[in-house]
């Protein structure tokens, strides 16, 4: 069987998705919401990557809601999976606990009732804050409570019939580390269930023996445990990873899962899946295809999945607003992909959002503009929480950066900077002003940070020329006529054609220009000890009066 695409994505792929989502989904199993799938291994941090396979089943499952159609999205936690390896900056401690199921490795902080739930905790807070409506599955509680026995008997039953669909798939490509015992595929000895040592806890096992009658079971494990033979209803195990996930698209109706390119590949778990779901479990395929990779830039040791050297989507939640996160993953086709951005982009990528905001806001905005803004900025269920004034995010970073976080401080700028509708509380700028304050402290690159000059530049104040005296008396004289962001500004790039007798309103001619460059440098030098900084006016309002005149004036 050929895996092809059968979900084109062309023009607008959520819309497009959502319609075949509908139309399979009625004629597979009539009268049943359709459901979107997406699986998550709670090993180790969830990362930022893996946020692309909720976010791709999401927008297509919001899709079908906003038509008015319920649609189910689940959430499987591959929490009964073995622990395959101790991630970086855990305790090596922890890899006694190598093969036993995740929901069976004790919580590394304490807090939590075993390994799983310590990384499911944080993506659930992130989902719920991104609005992203799920229905968890826990694969630990499904295989424990006997859910899957009659699959497993089957796929035991079967056992010979999986095995030569994968010794198929095995003669064309090389092993798959993804293949649970690739050893064992193709040959008699083949046995698609692996169970968990009665003695020891983990999988070390090696089925011997599975009478198709009685469906009795016999293991050996490494640890010297010779088990059975017992009914394997009885016996503690799951199914091989490419026979597993078939299984749950039979189980669960899956209508649509998409995947990571690397499984969506030809010959890939994918293509394996497609062939058992039908031989072996009587069910069908999902719609599916691959989405690429997400990647970031600019990184930070707050990061709290820094140990395994990619931040989570309670990373991103720190520095972006939900809407802009979900702006992010919405905005690409599945088949591109995302790269977010932790240094100095961000503030670009909240002006690109803004001025997104205004044209929605104006009716400018084109159909596919408004069709990813709606996505971002809202569910079926509603709109998420916004920040009631989306202050530019680079003042809010300029205006934390010169305060050094003083709350009573940005406050007052603020105020200055908004004078015609003066913000009365900080709570009209946040989250955003929460977002910059995290930005400011865990990812500006400490080389922008502005440090304001506690005593004067005696030195350089001591040699300046006589027009340098004159700009730095005009300015301190006249800036409180017109106190304010615009006052200035207009005050700042007017000094140097007052100082040549030019109306404020003169033409920036380039000589004009060049002086303007050496008058911004010499107040940077004085104020802040640098030759750039924040924007002047900013910073000006930031001082206030009595600093600056501190700092400006000629001892
Ligand atoms: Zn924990
Ligand atoms: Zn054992």
């Amino acid at each position: 069987m050929e895996v092809s695409c059968p979900v084109a994505v062309a023009d607008d792929w959520v819309v497009r998705t959502a319609g075949e989502v509908r139309a399979e989904a009625e004629r597979r199993h009539p009268g049943e919401v359709p459901t979107c799938a997406s699986g998550i291994s709670p090993s180790g941090p969830v990362h930022l990557g893996n946020l692309r396979e909720l976010m791709v089943p999401h927008l297509v499952a919001d899709e079908v809601r906003k038509q008015g159609v319920p649609g189910r999205h689940i959430l499987s936690w591959d929490d009964y999976d073995r622990l395959r390896r101790v991630p970086a900056g855990f305790p090596e401690s922890f890899a006694e606990h190598i093969g036993r199921p995740l929901t069976a490795v004790p919580d590394p902080c304490g807090r939590h009732e075993n390994w799983a739930e310590h990384f499911k905790e944080p993506l659930r807070e992130s989902l719920a804050r991104l609005a992203v409506l799920v229905t968890e599955i826990s694969q630990t509680q499904m295989y424990t409570s006997g859910a899957y026995t009659g699959q497993i008997i089957t796929a035991m039953r079967r056992r010979a019939d999986i095995s030569a669909v994968l010794a198929r798939y095995q003669t064309k490509r090389n092993a798959d580390p993804d293949d649970d015992d690739p050893r064992n595929a193709g040959t008699r000895a083949y046995y698609p269930f692996k169970p968990y040592c009665a003695v020891c806890g983990r999988d070390d096992t090696t089925v011997t023996g599975f009478d198709d009658e009685t469906t009795q079971i016999t293991y050996t494990c490494a640890c010297g445990a010779q088990v059975g033979p017992v009914p394997i209803a009885e016996v503690a195990g799951k199914l091989a990873w490419k026979v597993d996930w078939p299984m749950r698209w039979a189980y669960e109706h899956v209508t649509f899962e998409p995947a990571g390119v690397d499984h969506a590949s030809p010959g890939s778990s994918f293509t394996v899946g497609g062939e058992l779901v039908t031989e072996i479990f009587g069910g069908e395929m999902p719609l599916h295809f691959g989405y690429s990779f997400v990647g970031t830039t600019g990184g930070s040791s707050k990061m709290s999945g820094s140990a395994g050297g990619a931040p989570t989507p309670a990373d991103a939640l720190e520095i972006f607003e939900a809407p802009l996160v979900r702006w992010l993953y919405a905005r690409r086709r599945p088949e591109q992909s995302i790269t977010l951005a932790f240094d100095q982009e961000v503030g670009r990528v909240y002006d690109e959002w803004d001025a997104l905001s205004r044209k929605v806001a104006d009716g400018t905005a084109d159909a596919p503009a408004r069709a990813v803004y709606g996505r971002a900025a809202g569910t079926a269920e509603g709109p998420l929480p916004v920040t009631p004034r989306p202050l530019p995010f680079r003042t809010l970073a300029s205006v934390t950066d010169i305060t050094a976080g003083d709350q009573a401080q940005i406050l007052r700028i603020l105020q200055d900077l908004t004078n015609q509708d003066p913000v009365a509380s900080l709570d009209e700028v946040r989250p955003r002003l929460d977002c910059a304050q995290a930005w400011v402290a865990g990812y500006m690159d400490p080389a922008d940070r502005t440090q304001v000059r506690r005593e004067p530049d005696t030195d350089r104040l001591a040699g300046l020329s006589e027009e340098e005296r004159c700009a730095l008396k005009l300015l301190t004289e006249r800036m409180g006529d017109d106190w304010s962001l615009n006052g200035l500004t207009t005050l700042l790039y007017g000094i140097p054609k007052l100082l040549r007798d030019l109306p404020l309103d003169a033409p920036r001619t380039p000589e004009l220009k060049a002086a303007q460059r050496t008058w911004f440098i010499l107040l940077y030098q004085l104020l802040i000890g640098k030759d750039t900084g924040p924007r002047l006016p900013t910073l000006l309002l930031a001082l206030g009066q009595d600093q600056i005149r501190h700092l400006l004036t000629p001892g």
